[in-house]
């Protein structure tokens, strides 16, 4: 039963297989069993999955339908969950309770979805390993020695391990895209505004983007359905009207121009994924697909740009979380600025801390212009840098990631090491643009994704181009040994 993707569970439900009950209940179990190796879970929800599963079978039985309706996910433990725990993966908000449902929350629930618990990730999505959790380390699931990739990796390891089908994520430099990569599955960042943020706890707010995780293209165009679309709540979601996924998924890949990008193959690349990414643009080109050389000329200053922006705005965003109002607060403050060094300095992690300073640093008097708006122009370049080539090409193709999975603990000592492992999924968020990641083969046991990019609002482009090469590749079919 665990191995069912969303879309066959949609169809047993439908056809009275089994039951959502049923089905809650054997992914619960397995969540029990087989999690403590992966360690994917800050929460389990169990009593909620089995109510939201019992009512989606009754809503069965009165005639109504719909693909979440009874369909089991989790979600990213930073989207807020009335009356559950919502960390965001740190001390900080351990003790934190949401008083209301993120939009994202509401919209799954109002569809069906059953919500088994909320996924591991890293400290304030910080991060491209999972390792900086307060609640411990995720493991990657194809080697358990390995990092799954981060923020998102505790949703990228259960959904990889056949705990439950698909997951909710968000991606602010690339934690839906890389996760999925090092972990064999397919993952959606959308377009910014398509997702509302409302509820989902800030990291860099100019750059977060919540999305899907799943096996297949095909599951992500229906978790993707029921979490698009416009919210008044938030007030960069736009107000575009939110196509049939699903609808587009068959479209022909006749014609289809693909670019791809010089500067994607420089020296930096494992050379197997580079060749692992040139058998995926035969597979396309064998689809009918176009290929063209282009250039993203200012793709090697996109790093340090988005390493000012993302620790600017997240200095900002986390001056919240100050002892008073949320979360952790320290033993018997001396006085009020006692109570803020210590609530936050106890609260936060080492990670979580360098960006509050090296964000407060960027924006001070004296060295706003330096670096801070510096990185704002360089943003707008990379910006133009996507304009220009697709006004040539529909898509544009890469790796998802320059290395497969490290080994834990493999960059600790040298944070900026980890940050250059962000070099093809940043863009994306600096441009504002969709991008996907699928499966494209492995190195050494180890996943190997393919990023696909795509103009504003294309979402259902990547979807239908990954589907179709996932009906004529079998890589996402895999599943990890031992799970
Ligand atoms: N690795 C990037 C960072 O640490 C991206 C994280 C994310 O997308 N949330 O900022």
């Amino acid at each position: 039963m665990h191995q069912m993707t969303l879309a066959e569970i949609a169809r047993g439900l439908a056809d009275k297989k089994f039951s959502s009950e049923e089905l809650t209940k054997v992914l619960l179990a397995r969540i029990t069993q087989l999690d403590p190796q992966l360690n994917s879970f800050i929460s389990l929800t169990e009593a909620l999955a089995l109510e939201q599963a019992k009512a989606a079978d009754a809503r069965r039985a009165n005639g109504e339908s719909g693909a979440l309706l009874g369909a089991p996910i989790a979600h990213k433990d930073l989207f807020c969950t009335q009356g559950i725990r919502t960390s965001c993966g740190s001390k900080m908000l351990d003790n934190f309770k949401a008083p209301y449902d993120a939009t994202v929350v509401a919209k799954l629930a109002a569809a069906g979805a059953v919500t088994l618990g909320k996924t591991n990730m890293d400290e304030f999505a910080m991060g491209s390993a999972n390792e900086s959790s307060w609640y411990g380390a995720v493991k990657n699931p194809w080697n358990l020695e390995h990092v799954p990739g981060g923020s998102s990796g505790g949703s990228a390891a259960a959904v990889a391990a056949r705990l439950l089908p698909a997951a909710t994520a968000t991606d602010t430099g690339g934690s839906i895209r890389q996760p999925a990569a090092f972990t064999n599955l397919t993952g959606l960042k959308p377009t910014y505004g398509r997702v509302s943020r409302w509820g989902m706890i800030a990291y860099a707010s100019s750059l977060d983007q919540g999305g899907p995780l799943a096996r297949t293209a095909e599951d992500c165009a229906i978790l993707l359905q029921g979490m698009a679309g416009f919210d008044q709540n938030d007030s960069t979601s736009i107000d575009e009207p939110v196509p049939d996924y699903s609808a587009s998924l068959g479209e022909s890949l006749q014609g289809l121009r693909i670019g791809v990008p010089k500067e994607y193959f420089s020296a930096g690349l494992d050379p197997r994924i580079a060749e692992l990414i040139q058998n995926s643009i035969k597979e396309l080109q064998k689809l009918g697909a176009v290929i063209k050389e282009i250039s993203l000329p200012n793709m090697q200053h996109a790093i340090p740009a988005y390493y000012v922006i993302a620790p600017a705005e997240a200095s900002s965003n986390l001056s919240r979380f100050d002892g008073v109002r949320f979360g952790h607060r320290c033993e018997q403050p001396k006085d009020l600025i006692d109570l803020y060094k210590r609530s936050r300095g106890e609260g936060f992690g080492p990670e979580v801390q360098r960006r509050i300073m090296v964000g407060a640093y960027a924006l001070s008097a004296g060295y706003y212009d330096a670096y801070y708006l510096k990185a704002q122009k360089i943003r707008r370049l990379v910006k133009n840098d996507f304009m220009a080539a697709f006004n040539e090409v529909d898509i544009i193709l890469g790796p998802t990631t320059p290395n497969p999975a490290w080994k834990l603990g493999a960059k600790n000592s040298d944070p900026v090491a980890a940050y250059l492992e962000d070099v093809y999924t940043i863009t994306a968020n600096l441009a504002g643009l969709p991008g996907l990641s699928m499966p494209a083969g492995f190195v050494d046991g180890l996943p190997v994704g393919v990023q696909l990019l795509a103009p504003y609002f294309q979402e259902g482009r990547l979807l239908n181009v990954a589907h179709q090469y996932q009906l004529n590749t079998d890589w996402h079919t895999r599943t990890p040994t031992g799970f």
